[in-house]
């Protein structure tokens, strides 16, 4: 088993990805071993189900994105639902709040949100969580499902909210904006240097969030997920190969990928 780094949330359904082949081989040269990828829709979930024949380095999720929960139906949701249960997914999501771009209306969110929690307890999949301007409704949701595994993706909150998240017996999950602005009065940082070592996964939240130094310069894509990983290295004083062991051997067990020891959940 070689040391590389896993990709926790991509999107590779995106149109940006286009050449998937080439985006999948030049992160297998950039040391990533396997890219979860996450849909966001009915459609994308089943353009992400085919996505999984194309590699075996990959593997999906299905759910309904809080920004595309606005004109899902509940048919939708039924579909995407019966695709969880077919057992080919690592994970339910993209879920989640999102009341900063308040594409969606809140109640909606709220209610589907709920589904998504609810079906992630009952199949034993963990959740993949997206929050933005809604930590504490989020973390409300998930107390209403005790039992229930996740991540939160792309963390961008501070101490106060990490701990919260850790409490609830969440990982937390690191992208891009890691690499962004300065060591010091870094509320994200902090959060990053007080999580235990097992609670903590890496990602790239691709094609968005291009880390530093290409920020503003190209697409995001899963070979650039050890540029995130070397900053969350340096900041807890480890190794970057010492980082990409902790969090791939984090990854496997959450995702119950290949090469992973079960959590027994
Ligand atoms: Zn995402």
């Amino acid at each position: 088993m070689n040391n590389g780094w896993i990709d926790t949330h991509a999107h590779l359904h995106w149109p940006d990805f286009s050449d998937l082949a080439g985006a999948v081989e030049r992160a297998r040269a950039a040391g990533v071993e396997h890219v979860v990828t996450l849909a966001t829709d009915r459609a994308s979930s089943l353009a992400t189900r085919r996505l999984r024949e194309t590699s075996d380095a990959v593997s999906i999720a299905f759910g309904i994105h809080p920004n595309e929960v606005g004109a899902a139906t509940d048919e939708d949701w039924r579909v995407v639902a019966a695709m969880l249960r077919e057992g080919d997914a690592v994970a339910v999501g993209e879920t989640g709040l999102d009341f900063y771009r308040d594409r969606s209306p809140r109640e909606k969110q709220e209610r589907f949100f709920r589904e998504h929690l609810a079906l992630a307890r009952e199949i034993g999949l963990p959740v993949v969580v997206h929050t933005r301007e809604s930590f504490a409704a989020c973390a409300a949701a998930i107390g209403e499902f005790p039992g229930v595994r996740g991540v939160f993706h792309c963390f961008s909150e501070g101490p106060r909210e990490a701990e919260v998240a850790l409490e609830l017996g969440f990982h937390l999950s690191f992208a891009g904006n890691l690499t962004y602005g300065k060591d010091d009065v870094n509320p994200l940082r902090e959060a990053a240097a007080l999580a235990p070592l097992d609670r903590l996964l890496v990602e790239t939240d691709s094609p968005f969030l291009t880390p530093v130094p290409f920020r503003g310069k190209r697409r995001n894509e899963p070979a650039l997920v050890a540029l995130t990983g070397r900053t969350l290295a340096a900041i807890r004083g480890v190794t970057p190969e010492e980082m990409a062991t902790i969090t791939t051997r984090n990854a496997r067990a959450f995702f119950a990928l290949a090469g992973g020891e079960s959590n027994g959940a």
